[in-house]
């Protein structure tokens, strides 16, 4: 029996012995602590009955201990240079697929009704590449998937943003969005010397639970999403001076000033103040008024 793919000296043997040399521009950061990792499987939740799908499995580190425990994992890895080492790390694990694809081109819907569909629940497991941490989420998050959970491995500081309260430096239209759909947790910090190479930023393990439905009612999606965006775009102006630079336009500032007042919201505040409930009634009332 071989040893964990993810202790040092083992990661060190299988990179020298298909000498591959990691690309920085894929965030290619691998993790080499069994800790971290039965960390990760753990805030995750899932049983031996649920199906999992990875972002960017590198060396196979992690889905290794996922495939230890889930029914079936699905991969999917960019960098067709790591299949061939997959196919020789994972070989042991009937129960994984690898699919050689960008996630953010992938049909998820169709990956889960054709490869997941004998599995109880789906969950999101990854140690995401950095570069494209928000773009993943949100289309992890908006594509209205059936997934319990999403756990992932990202910079510290997007996680604290993702999960921040209002009225903190770091909350921003991205705590909105992840609000919206799921509860946001910050659940490990994880220290740069844990992978190699080491980033140069600490990361942290942040579990969104996804909700049944979005957590606040609005009569347009598309539009809320545009009316928080806004009022974030400048964080020192005002509601209503970002309402109107970056959405309503001049013309229609008193409309914009009637629906803050019909939400009562005083149009002095600043966005980073407002709940999502507030940016729900501000939505909806400008829906009314605008569209
Ligand atoms: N899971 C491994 C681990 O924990 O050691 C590797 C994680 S590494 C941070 C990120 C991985 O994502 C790399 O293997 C990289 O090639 C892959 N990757 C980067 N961009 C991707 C994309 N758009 N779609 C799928 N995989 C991607």
């Amino acid at each position: 029996m071989k040893k964990d793919i993810a202790t040092p000296a083992r990661t060190k043997e299988i990179l020298a012995k298909h000498r591959f040399q990691l690309k920085k521009s894929l965030g290619q950061n691998f993790l080499i602590d069994l800790n971290i990792l039965n960390g990760i499987v753990e805030a995750s939740g899932f049983t031996e009955e649920d199906g999992v799908i990875e972002i960017g499995p590198g060396i196979g580190a992690l889905t290794e201990q996922l495939a230890k425990k889930a029914k079936k994992v699905v991969a999917f890895e960019i960098d067709d240079r790591l299949l061939p080492i997959l196919e020789d790390t994972l070989s042991p694990y009937p129960n994984v697929e690898v699919i050689h694809q960008d996630v953010l081109k992938a049909d998820l819907t169709d990956i889960i009704t054709t490869k997941l569909n004998d599995t109880e629940h789906i969950h999101v497991v990854a140690n995401l590449p950095y570069y494209v941490t928000t773009p993943i989420l949100m289309k992890l998050l908006e594509d209205r998937l059936p997934l319990k959970s999403i756990t992932v491995m990202i910079q510290a500081e997007v996680a604290d943003r993702i999960a921040a309260s209002p009225s903190t430096k770091e909350y921003g239209a991205l705590s909105i969005a992840a609000q919206y759909y799921s509860d946001a947790k910050k659940r490990l910090h994880v220290p740069a010397s844990v992978f190699v190479p080491a980033p140069r930023v600490d990361s942290a393990v942040l579990k969104l639970t996804i909700r049944e439905k979005p957590l606040v009612h609005v009569t347009d999606e598309a539009w809320f999403f545009k009316v928080f965006h806004a009022c974030f775009a400048n964080r020192r102006k005002t509601i209503i001076n970002n309402l109107v630079h970056n959405l309503v336009g001049k013309e229609n500032k008193a409309l914009a000033q009637q629906g803050l007042e019909r939400a009562t919201i005083d149009p002095m505040r600043r966005g980073e103040t407002l709940s999502i409930e507030e940016f729900a009634a501000l939505s909806n009332e400008l829906d009314q008024l605008l569209n």
